[in-house]
C-alpha cells in the first residue's frame, strides 16, 4: 500500500521495559545526491531548544535491496545517507522516558508520544504525504491496549492500532499519540464528536466532565461562531500523584494533571483543584483558535531547527489566560465571586513580582526562549510572565473596547475579526496588527495603551478600568506565605500589621531555605540569598513551618539576629523586619453600583451569545 504513500513511517514500542520505541522509515524517492534527514529541536508551544535527537539512540539505513547505507550524523540533529537507489530504509529507535506533554515516555503501562520525538523529518519532502503505522508492544500483556489519538484514520479503526495518515510533516508532529488501557468518554459540540481519554489510576466521574467540558467548549465556540473544522478533537489526560500541563494541538491536547483535580463521583460542587483542571481544559481548547490557527506570521511555517523568537506571545498566550477563567464563568460553571477570586489570583501573580518594572510582556514573548522557559531563583525580580501579565492586559483591552465603544464592542470582537480574517484563510498575524485592529474596533487611538503595557513596563490600569463594570481593584499586604490573594481581608482586625521577611521560604534538613529572595526585601537588605539556610532567629531554632509564626510574634521594625548557611559556611546577620507591603490583590463588587455599570458587568460576564444554538449548528 505505500505506494500511494512516498513516506511511510511504523513504529513499534519495541521494548516497553526499557522504554524504547523502534522506528522504521521508508523514503520511496530519496534525494539522489544522498538523503537528508532532522529531528526537530522545540515542540511548537513549548518555546524552548529541546534536542530531541538526543534520545535516538541508534540510527542507521539500508536501500532497497537489504544493503546497508552509510549515514553520516552531520549536526546534532540531523544526518545525512549516502546516495542509493530508492527505497531509503531508515530504521532506529528512541528512549522514550520523560512524562511530560512535550516528550515521549514508555513503560509496561502505557506509551505516549509527540511526532517531534520520535519520527524524523525527510528533508526536501516535508510537504508530502505520510503513512503511518503503528503496533502494540508484542505480548498478551498488552492485548487490551488500545490507542488514542486524532491522526487521520487510514484502516485504523476508532480508536485502534493499524494504519493512521497525515498531509505533511506539520500534521505529523500536531497528533500526540497515546496507547495503553485508558478510560474514555464522549460528548458533542457543534456536531463534532469531542472525547476525553484518560491514563493512570484516578476515580473521576466521567459523565459530569463530559458535562462540564462541553459547557466551556460551547462557550468558546459560541464566541468564535464556529468550531474550526476537524474529524473529532480529543483532550489527552494523564492522571498522576503530582504534575500540571499542557500543550495545544490543532484537534487535540496532552494534559497532565493530579489525580487530586479531577471530579470525584458525588463531589457536586467545584473545589479549586478542579477549578484549576477545568481552566485548564478551557486554556487549550481556547488554542484551536488563538495560535493553532490564529498565528504570528513568523510560525508559518515552523523552523524546528532553532529558536523562532516573537513579540507576541503575550496575545497568544495572555489573551488565551485571559479567556480560560472567562469562560468558566461565562458558561455558568463557576459564578461572578469565583471568578473574581481566580482573577484576584492572577493579579496578584504579577503584582508581586518586581520583575514587571524591568521588562516589558513584548520583551519576555521575545526572549521566552532564554528566560520564561529557563527560571531561576532571579524570576520574580527580573522578568514577567506573557502569561499572567498578558491576561491582565487582555482584560484591560477587553474593558478599554467596552468603555470606548459603549459596550457596541469587545475584545470578543477583535478576535472573531483575527478569526476571520487570519485564523480561517490561514494567514500569519503580523507584528503591530494585533494592535491596529484593535484601535479600529475601538475607533480611537491606542498607541499609547501598548507603548506602556505591552512595549513598556506600566501596569495595567486597572483600577480605573474596573469601575466600568464596577468592581473595586484593591491591594493589601499578604495574610501568610500561603496567601494567593483574591479574598477580601479577614473581618477582624489583627492585634498587628503582618511582618515581611521578602522570600520564598521551602523546607532543608536543616532549617528554612530561602528560594527566592525578592529585591528590596528585608532578607536581601540582611545579605540573605537564594539557596542560604536559615538556621536560626535570635538563637532559637526555625525550620520552614515555625519560621513565619516566630518573625510574626515580631512588631514591623525589629532586628533579629539571624544565623545561616551559604553553602558549608555559617555566617550571621542581622534583619530588619518590614511591614508587609500592600502586594495581594481582590476584586469587589462595588456595594452600590449603577444601573449602566450591572448592565455593562453583565454584558461581559454574562452568555453573552445563545450557547444553546451552537449545539445545533452544523460544523463549517
Ligand atoms: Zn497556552
Amino acid at each position: 500500500m505505500s505506494q500511494n504513500y512516498s513516506i511511510a513511517y511504523s513504529l513499534f514500542p519495541v521494548s516497553p521495559e526499557a522504554h524504547l520505541f523502534r522506528v522504521r522509515c521508508c523514503i520511496e524517492q530519496p534525494d539522489p545526491d544522498g538523503q537528508r534527514l532532522s529531528m526537530a529541536n522545540w515542540i511548537p508551544g513549548s518555546y524552548m531548544i529541546r534536542d530531541f535527537a538526543r534520545n535516538v539512540v541508534w540510527l542507521n539505513a539500508t536501500d532497497g535491496k537489504q544493503a546497508p547505507v552509510t549515514v553520516e550524523k552531520l549536526d546534532k540533529a540531523s544526518w545525512q545517507a549516502a546516495p542509493c537507489e530508492g527505497p531509503l530504509y531508515i530504521e532506529y529507535e528512541v528512549y522514550a522516558w520523560d512524562l511530560s506533554v512535550r516528550g515521549a515516555h514508555l513503560d509496561t503501562g502505557h506509551g505516549y508520544f509527540n511526532g517531534t520525538s520520535v519520527f524524523v523529518a525527510v528533508d526536501g519532502q516535508r510537504d508530502r504525504p505520510c503513512r503511518i503505522d503503528i503496533a502494540p508492544p508484542a505480548g498478551d500483556a498488552y492485548a487490551n491496549w488500545r490507542i488514542a489519538t486524532t491522526l487521520p484514520r487510514l484502516d485504523a479503526g476508532l480508536y485502534r492500532f493499524g494504519s493512521y495518515q497525515a498531509r505533511d510533516y506539520d500534521e505529523l508532529i500536531d497528533h500526540p499519540v497515546e496507547m495503553g488501557e485508558f478510560d474514555l468518554a464522549s460528548f458533542e459540540v457543534a456536531g463534532t464528536p469531542h472525547d476525553i481519554a484518560i491514563t493512570g489510576k484516578h476515580r473521576a466521574d466521567l459523565p459530569r466532565l463530559c458535562r462540564d467540558l462541553e459547557k466551556i467548549c460551547t462557550t468558546h465556540v459560541a464566541m468564535f461562531d464556529e468550531l474550526p473544522k476537524m474529524e473529532r478533537y480529543l483532550f489527552l489526560v494523564m492522571a498522576v500523584g503530582e504534575g500540571y500541563g499542557g500543550l495545544e494541538h490543532r484537534s487535540s491536547t496532552s494534559l497532565l494533571c493530579s489525580r487530586n483535580d479531577l471530579p470525584l463521583p458525588a463531589q457536586e460542587t467545584i473545589n479549586d483543584n478542579y477549578r484549576n483542571f477545568l481552566g485548564l481544559c478551557s486554556h487549550e481548547y481556547f488554542h484551536l483558535w488563538n495560535i493553532k490557527r490564529i498565528k504570528p506570521a513568523v510560525f508559518m511555517p515552523y523552523d524546528l531547527s532553532r529558536e523562532t523568537p516573537t513579540r507576541q506571545l503575550w496575545a497568544f498566550e495572555g489573551i488565551t489566560s485571559y479567556y480560560d477563567e472567562l469562560a468558566l464563568v461565562r458558561s455558568g460553571l463557576i459564578g461572578t465571586e469565583s471568578y473574581l477570586q481566580l482573577l484576584g489570583q492572577t493579579a496578584t501573580r504579577v503584582w508581586r513580582g518586581s520583575g514587571r518594572f524591568k521588562q516589558s510582556v513584548a520583551e519576555s514573548s521575545f526572549d521566552a526562549w532564554s528566560k520564561f522557559y529557563k527560571q531561576d531563583e532571579s524570576a520574580p525580580n527580573n522578568i514577567v510572565s506573557y502569561y499572567t501579565k498578558g491576561a491582565l492586559i487582555a482584560l484591560a483591552l477587553d474593558l478599554t473596547l467596552r468603555q470606548s465603544t459603549d459596550d457596541a464592542k469587545s475584545l470578543d470582537d477583535l478576535m472573531r475579526r483575527l478569526w476571520q480574517d487570519y485564523g480561517k484563510p490561514g494567514v500569519g498575524v503580523p507584528e503591530g496588527e494585533i494592535e491596529r485592529l484593535a484601535a479600529e474596533i475601538a475607533d480611537a487611538d491606542l498607541s499609547d495603551f501598548f507603548a506602556r503595557y505591552v512595549h513598556g513596563t506600566g501596569d495595567p490600569p486597572l483600577q480605573r478600568l474596573l469601575e466600568h463594570v464596577g468592581i473595586d481593584f484593591c491591594l493589601r499586604p499578604a495574610r501568610n506565605a500561603d496567601d494567593k490573594g483574591g479574598s477580601a481581608p479577614a473581618e477582624t482586625t489583627e492585634q498587628q500589621p503582618p511582618v515581611w521577611l521578602g522570600a520564598r521560604v521551602a523546607n532543608d534538613s536543616i532549617g528554612a531555605r530561602l528560594a527566592q529572595v525578592f529585591d528590596n526585601s528585608p532578607a536581601q537588605k540582611a545579605g540573605l540569598s537564594a539557596g542560604d539556610v536559615i538556621i536560626a532567629c535570635d538563637n532559637i531554632k526555625v525550620n520552614k513551618n515555625n519560621l513565619e509564626t516566630l518573625l510574626a510574634d515580631y512588631p514591623p521594625g525589629s532586628t533579629v539576629t539571624v544565623h545561616a548557611f551559604r553553602r558549608d559556611e555559617l555566617f550571621e546577620t542581622r534583619l530588619q523586619l518590614e511591614p508587609a507591603p500592600a502586594d495581594t490583590v481582590y476584586l469587589a463588587l462595588k456595594a452600590r453600583s449603577t444601573t449602566r455599570q450591572s448592565l455593562a458587568r453583565e454584558r461581559w460576564l454574562g452568555q453573552n451569545r445563545d450557547s444553546q444554538s451552537v449545539k445545533q449548528a452544523v460544523n463549517h
